[in-house]
């Protein structure tokens, strides 16, 4: 059976008393899931420590909201990825669009981060999509082939679940975004994997690609059930334990 992909990043909230609580109720609930549903939680660095020690006997895993790609040095307010490994993190977060609109990220630097997730054996989660007016003008295809070829840009991948794509556009993402329709999802998601299928013929069929962007508990699974959509990547409803708890049992 095919994996499913599901995930929330938890952005810049929940105190350390809530991720606590969340955790503990979400790994009792998460017990009797079956074996192909990965479930992955990103919360704020402050969080990931007592996380990582209440989910030490669960499937569940644990990533990180983003990293330098240098293992030490003079950059002060960054986390490395020798950081996150000491805490055991399995997952790293790289290139959200929050990241690239507040905080100048770009391809080229989440291409050294991939590279540098990868020798530390953390697993980036790389994230792509166009904005509004790309959308608008129609080079959604042209700015997710750029994005996706200058970040994994001279990285080998010895696995297909070496990397994890999440496709955000980034007018969908937040308060003010919106879904995107099914048939744009799909096209989109068959167009990522036509790409990386190109760059990886032997694994690129089969490199995760989940879909973020305004999920919520009525369209989670209509767009699961699409064609080239491995999973789901969740901010709001994902936030409130009792509607993530609806999804994740509609999924299963
Ligand atoms: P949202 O966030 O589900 O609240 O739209 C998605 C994301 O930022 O990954």
């Amino acid at each position: 059976m095919n994996k499913i992909y599901i995930g929330t990043n938890w952005k810049m909230h929940k105190s350390l008393k809530e991720a606590r609580e969340y955790t503990t109720a979400l790994k009792s609930f998460f017990i009797n899931f079956p074996y192909h549903i990965e479930l992955f939680i990103i919360p704020p660095f402050t969080a990931l420590t007592e996380m990582k020690e209440i989910l030490k006997d669960s499937p569940i895993l644990l990533g990180a909201q983003n990293m330098h790609w240098e293992d030490e040095g003079p950059f002060t307010g960054e986390i490395s990825p020798i950081h996150l490994s000491e805490i055991g993190v399995q997952l790293v977060e790289l290139g959200h669009s929050e990241r690239r609109e507040y905080f100048n990220e770009n391809d080229s630097s989440i291409n050294k981060k991939v590279k540098a997730a990868l020798k530390h054996q953390i697993q980036p989660l790389i994230c792509i999509g166009e904005n509004r007016e790309q959308k608008d003008i129609g080079i959604t295809n042209e700015i997710l082939s750029i994005q996706l070829k200058t970040i994994l840009h001279k990285i080998e991948l010895l696995s297909s679940n070496d990397v994890m794509i999440a496709y955000e556009p980034r007018w969908a993402i937040g308060e003010k975004g919106q879904c995107a329709d099914p048939q744009y999802i799909q096209n989109t998601h068959q167009f990522i994997r036509q790409l990386l299928n190109e760059l990886y013929p032997s694994i690129g069929y089969s490199i995760p690609i989940i879909y973020g962007g305004s999920v919520n508990t009525e369209n989670a699974l209509p767009i699961l059930g699409l064609n080239h959509v491995n999973g789901l990547f969740i901010g709001r409803s994902a936030w409130n334990l009792t509607s993530f708890k609806e999804i994740l049992n509609q999924v299963k």
